[in-house]
């Protein structure tokens, strides 16, 4: 017995149909006979205000030093069983037993056991977490670009106390909203254009003390972590140094290039840009380009260049918007002129649908089908109309105004391309379109050769940050050019920790949207500040002060783990030595998964931790017939999707054992390992879903993982072991109704095997 087991505390719940699944006081001998932990304590409610405080009474007196809560779902009561400077570890009792096993049964019973095994085995292996605290936090905030967002996301942050650094590369604010005549309705009744008050916000801005307003600027260089970014911009008359503590990126948008969009007019005096057509309602009654007069018709070409294979493949969604208001501007200044819109699908989500409804009684013509052809010579628009069943052309129009989408300013277009030497290891993990990369060795060649590589040519251009990081210059792009960020579970966030996107380079987005996107970007980091002055990781295991440590002496320097740290946390020195910006670090132990020599780990999370819990568990001999499998579940999405299957009663084998894990990027061959020589008969790794359209909380780890298992079959084999026993499986958090199917289909395959040989050895 050692002390640390002996001064283990283990607390047992029997409420809420725990006690009456299973037998708890049995659980209480496991804990006694097998882990010598003597302090166990059976409670009917053990989240009740009376129990916590008696949990807190025994680590006040010095009776435990650590907790194991046997109870509900880990995800569960988190600030109740929340213990703060000890270790403590929960065993989920109540979804993954009581709510989802047959009460009473043998196999239940043998479950909870288990149950109670790996929590007191993790406990035993488990230290208390040291944080990496800064020395010193920065809490400057640089905004990069003064549009919309960049203006709000630089007044918000000064308004919560940061000093900020405003960079606008153009010689005034206010991005492309300067240049409209009117913006559309933000407020209620969301009927009527409204003026552009985009003055306001910049006069705000100007007027405010925190904010540092840098105009003809750049950002040229940026080194360092959240907390501690170094930044070097360079102004007309020479370059100054600032250190921030976090980074919004706010370079919004520029119009599709309607030069490539010949076959719709684009060239003709009277085909316009949505854009265009903005200059000249700013300028007054507008007027044909071609003679001067007055115009009367217009029509609206929507989608102009968007949802195209060929053009922008996305919808913008704003052109619609803007040019109802532009139709509606037309008719207000002359009710006698006619406005056709001309669309496939009009996209009016929310109030905007007030706004089209309005247009309607204004007497614009909407018109739904598809434009044949355009002549710009007679200004004749040849649509199909879909109500008409027919072909209508509209003929002498005065104007053709062309809705042209946005395109993310997510490289820096006038900025020189930073070549990069990247090794095919490294090109493979950049999903980044950029426009020119020198790669090393790349399909074979020792030479390093240049390669272009375009997704997307929207997103050619050089770095708007210039990131001194191991893993490029450019903060990492998805394929249409947007800054890629979890959009579902984490907008704002990039793959660059302490550095977030907001506005049209993030979505397209329109004025309103914009603002109400900068305060949540600037909210976010604020957070990293905060995140980086304690040692506390940001989201989605906010507030973790575990950091991946690496053991020096074994370390083979094979670089693994910094080519596949999905958010560039982890630089290199001259020697190739790994070195972990702790503050940069998600905490998703990808790392860890990745190192061949196992010698990253985290204080409350490693290798040999996961092992001892796989290996405490009781493995019923071959003629039992009673198999076991475990599931190595994420903790974001399968683990969720498992509890909420609990919830709705739903049953599954009591054969399997769930260890939640951060990400199956973090999964290691050792624990794949461990359960076939311990003789569980089947493994599953349950993750989000991987690829283009990844659902991964930290964007790769199921990807990874996916790629590791791909080269477990040939290990199986030389153990004499059916490949089909470990499989992956994509799972999302709203699976609840699926994952008890999964885990059941697993089960009788693994089932209608022979048992693992390994069984008993
Ligand atoms: S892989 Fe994950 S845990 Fe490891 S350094 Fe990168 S962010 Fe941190
Ligand atoms: S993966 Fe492991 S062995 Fe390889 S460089 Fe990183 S710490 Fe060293």
């Amino acid at each position: 017995m050692t002390a640390t087991q002996a001064s283990s505390g283990l607390y047992l719940c029997e409420g809420c149909a725990i006690g009456e699944a299973i037998d708890v006081a049995a659980l209480e001998q496991v804990a006694r006979s097998e882990f010598k932990v003597s302090h166990c304590v059976r409670h009917s409610a053990l989240c009740s205000e009376e129990a916590v405080a008696s949990i807190r009474r025994d680590l006040d007196e010095g009776r435990i030093d650590r907790v194991a809560v046997a109870a509900c779902s880990p995800r569960m009561m988190t600030d109740r069983f929340r213990f703060d400077g000890i270790p403590m570890v929960r065993a989920n009792l109540r979804e993954h037993v009581a709510w989802s096993q047959s009460a009473r049964a043998e196999d239940t019973q043998m479950l909870a056991s288990d149950q109670v095994r790996m929590a007191l085995a993790q406990l035993t292996k488990m230290a208390l977490a040291q944080p990496a605290v800064l020395p010193e936090v920065a809490r400057a905030v640089l905004v990069v670009g003064a549009g919309v967002s960049g203006l709000t996301a630089a007044l918000e942050a000064a308004k919560s106390g940061h000093p900020v650094v405003l960079v606008e590369r153009g010689e005034q604010l206010g991005g492309w909203a300067a240049s409209w005549s009117q913006r559309m309705p933000h407020l209620p009744p969301y009927r009527e254009p409204r003026p552009n008050d985009v003055g306001r916000l910049i006069d705000a801005v100007r007027a405010e003390g925190r904010i540092k307003v840098l105009t003809q600027a750049r950002v040229v260089r940026t080194s360092g972590a959240p907390g501690r970014f170094d930044v070097v911009i360079a102004l007309g008359t020479g370059e100054v140094s600032e250190r921030v503590g976090a980074i919004v990126v706010a370079t919004g948008w520029r119009p599709y290039d309607a030069s490539r969009l010949t076959d719709l007019g684009y060239g003709g005096a009277d085909v316009v840009t949505g854009v265009e057509f903005e200059a000249m309602l700013r300028e007054g009654a507008p007027k044909r380009r071609s003679n001067g007069e007055p115009i009367r018709t217009v029509a609206f070409l929507q989608c102009a260049g968007s949802r195209s294979a060929e053009h922008l493949p996305y919808c913008s969604s704003v052109c619609c918007g803007v040019s109802i208001k532009q139709a509606l501007q037309v008719v207000a200044a002359n009710p006698e002129a006619n406005a056709y819109v001309l669309y496939e699908e009009l996209r009016t989500p929310g109030t905007a649908e007030e706004f089209y409804r309005q247009a309607q009684r204004a007497g614009v013509v909407f018109m739904k089908g598809r434009v044949q052809r355009v002549e710009a010579a007679t200004m004749t628009v040849t649509f199909a109309d879909d109500l008409l069943g027919d072909e209508v052309a509209l003929a002498g129009l005065d104007l053709i105004v062309l809705a042209t989408g946005m395109v993310p300013n997510s490289t820096d277009i006038d900025a020189p391309i930073v070549e990069q030497e990247k090794s095919a290891e490294q090109l493979k993990d950049d999903i980044n379109p950029l426009s020119t990369i020198r790669v090393a060795g790349y399909a074979g060649s020792a030479q390093p050769q240049v390669v272009q590589w375009r997704k997307s040519e929207q997103s050619a251009g050089g770095p708007i940050l210039n990131l001194q990081y191991r893993q490029g210059p450019h903060i990492p792009m998805l394929a249409d050019g947007f800054a890629d960020s979890h959009y579902l579970c984490f907008p704002y966030e990039t793959r660059r920790t302490g550095i977030y996107a907001c506005g049209p380079v993030r979505r397209p987005m329109n004025m309103a949207e914009s603002a109400e996107d900068a305060t949540g970007a600037v909210l976010k980091a604020i957070q990293a500040i905060e995140g980086a002055g304690a040692g506390a990781a940001v989201h989605p295991r906010v507030g973790d002060l575990s950091y991946p440590k690496i053991g020096y002496d074994i370390c083979t320097k094979c670089r693994r783990c910094t080519v596949e740290c999905p958010f560039g946390a982890i630089d290199e020195e001259a020697d190739g030595r790994p070195i972990v910006n702790a503050s940069r670090c998600r905490r998703c132990g990808t790392c860890m998964g990745a190192c061949p020599v196992r010698t990253i780990t985290f204080d409350n999370y490693n290798p040999q931790m996961v092992a001892a819990m796989i290996s405490a568990n009781e493995i019923p001999d071959e003629f039992a017939e009673k198999p076991r499998i475990l599931v190595l579940a994420c903790e974001n999405d399968a683990y969720p999707a498992i509890d909420m299957a609990a919830f709705h009663r739903s049953q599954w084998s009591p054969f399997v054992r769930i260890i939640p894990v951060r990400c199956l990027g973090s999964v290691t061959m050792l624990w794949i390992s461990t359960a076939l020589e311990k003789g569980y008969d089947g493994v599953m790794l349950m993750g989000c879903k991987s690829g283009d359209e990844y659902q991964c909380h930290f964007v790769k780890g199921s990807g990874l993982a996916r790629e590791r298992m791909a080269k477990v079959g040939e290990t199986l084999k030389s153990m004499m072991l059916e490949p089909e026993r470990v499989t992956l499986e994509e799972v999302s958090i709203a699976d609840s109704r699926r994952v008890p199917q999964v885990i059941n289909t697993f089960s009788e395959l693994i089932g209608a095997l022979d048992p693992n040989p390994m069984k008993g050895f």
